[in-house]
């Protein structure tokens, strides 16, 4: 059944637009109602972020009859509450993936994950969603003596491969970030960033232009299989299709046996300011650039269109509302930037991401008919909307060994029940490394 965070449970339009600052400046969610009755077509997709959405729009403009069928509004989930940086490439580095899974698998996995900011940005350009969409680059940032001889490894094998990314010493991350913490800083131009609610609004509108019936407010609680295909059952009505396939991240609920202990479902929170005066936006990332720390806890920010500053990194594990509740992530940009001096806080909210146990995302095809695309482990602007087209062609008959990431069966997590004691720790652990500098 339904395992929706408490906080949320029949009224997840206010919640979020309570406290995200992306709903400031979203379009309207498509005029959609609830399902009510019985709907029959070829696929059905449970969950509507990204991953649903953008799954949709290319099933639709396929001509294939598709729905999506989300528990709460379109984009309520992480694909509305993220930190908007649309970042290339997956968890692990290109030579890491290609040892993994071989010279074939692992060379289209490295090209369409390194190229799935292109679909982000084309899907955008496509679909003409206003989300404040630009292409400034994403720098992973180092101040650690092990991740600045990573950065620099990494650096290099990914111009050895034709990526457009440069390493940057510490002058030129002092310059380019206004920050003195940073030793060193890897920029790759193949990044950017949005307004992640209103690209999923937006891919909602364009899903539904294109042909998909979107259900919101309809938490599916029943799953069955027979002769004729699979059955969903909602609150008020059904759905039958040929196809299913799982997008619920880090909500997935028990809907599927076994596959939310295939995640930790690890929460994520982020503070945004008020609009800063441009002589500090000047200072902080005067290129617009967004960034990531890749440390043992990672930090990432950017300032959005109207010049506020949007800052993340692991939160407590529960729901959590105003960035008041956020004092670790407002002391880091006092300790980024001292001449910052006192910043109006507007905005804090976080949401659940799902982490899988080997960082690559989980794609599984565990009965006939069904799949499951879950586990971006952070990095699902780019991959979740990249992952739709894939999807789509799962759906419409590609063998689900030509697709361009792996399908596997799902690997649960020993003692999964234990996971917030554990990922606790991990925040500690992560916690005093950075702050030794180790
Ligand atoms: C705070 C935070 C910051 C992040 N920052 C970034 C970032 O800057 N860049 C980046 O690339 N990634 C980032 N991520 C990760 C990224 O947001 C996710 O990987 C991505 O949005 C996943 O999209 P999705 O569609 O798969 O899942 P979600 O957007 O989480 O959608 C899943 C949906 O499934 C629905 N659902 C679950 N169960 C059911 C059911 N039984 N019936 C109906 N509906 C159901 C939920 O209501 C939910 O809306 C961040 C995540 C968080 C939480």
């Amino acid at each position: 059944m339904n395992a929706h965070t408490p906080d949320n449970a029949g009224s997840g339009r206010r919640d979020r637009d309570a406290v995200t600052v992306y709903a400031l400046t979203a379009g309207a969610e498509p005029p959609v109602a609830p399902l009510s009755g019985d709907w029959r077509g070829d696929v059905v997709v449970v969950g509507g972020g990204i991953t649903g959405l953008s799954t949709a729009y290319h099933l639709a403009k396929a001509g294939v009859s598709v729905a999506v069928v989300e528990a709460n509004g379109f984009g309520w989930g992480a694909s509305g509450r993220n930190g908007g940086q649309v970042n290339p490439g997956l968890k692990h580095e290109p030579s890491e993936i290609e040892k993994t899974f071989g010279p074939d698998l692992g060379a289209r996995m490295i090209a369409f994950s390194g190229s799935a900011p292109d679909k982000v940005f084309q899907m955008v350009a496509e679909a003409g969603i206003a989300c404040e969409a630009r292409r400034t680059g994403t720098i992973r940032a180092a101040f650690s003596a092990g991740s600045v001889a990573f950065l620099e490894r990494a650096t290099a094998d990914l111009q050895r491969r034709g990526a457009p990314v440069e390493f940057l010493n510490r002058a030129a991350m002092a310059a380019i970030t206004g920050s003195e913490r940073y030793a060193a800083g890897a920029l790759d131009r193949r990044g950017g960033s949005l307004n992640p609610l209103a690209y999923s609004r937006g891919l909602a509108q364009a899903a539904a232009s294109a042909g998909a019936h979107l259900f919101p407010q309809t938490p599916v609680g029943g799953l069955t299989r027979d002769a004729d295909g699979w059955t969903l059952t909602g609150p008020k009505g059904r759905l039958r299709a040929g196809r299913v396939i799982l997008a619920t991240n880090g909500y997935t609920d028990d809907l599927f046996p076994g596959l939310k202990r295939s995640v930790v479902p690890v929460y994520g929170g982020i503070i945004a300011s008020a609009p800063l005066p441009q002589a500090m936006t000047d200072r902080i990332l005067p290129g617009r650039h967004v960034l990531y720390e890749h440390e043992s806890i990672t930090v990432y920010y950017r300032l959005d269109a109207a010049g506020r500053l949007l800052i993340g990194g692991r939160s407590r594990l529960r729901p959590l509302h105003g960035p008041d509740r956020f004092p670790d992530l407002k002391r880091y940009t006092r300790r980024l930037w001292p001449f910052l001096g006192d910043v109006e806080w507007t905005h804090g909210w976080n949401g659940q991401l799902a982490i899988t146990a080997d960082h690559y995302p989980a794609l599984a095809n565990p009965a006939p008919g069904l799949m499951a695309c879950i586990g971006y482990n952070g990095r699902g602007v780019a991959m979740a909307t990249a992952m739709g087209g894939e999807l789509a062609r799962w759906a419409t008959g590609t063998d689900a060994n030509a697709l361009d990431m792996p399908v596997r069966p799902f690997k649960t997590f020993p003692l999964h029940r234990f996971w917030p004691i554990g990922a606790a720790i991990r925040i500690a652990y992560g916690r005093a490394r950075n702050a030794l500098g180790i």
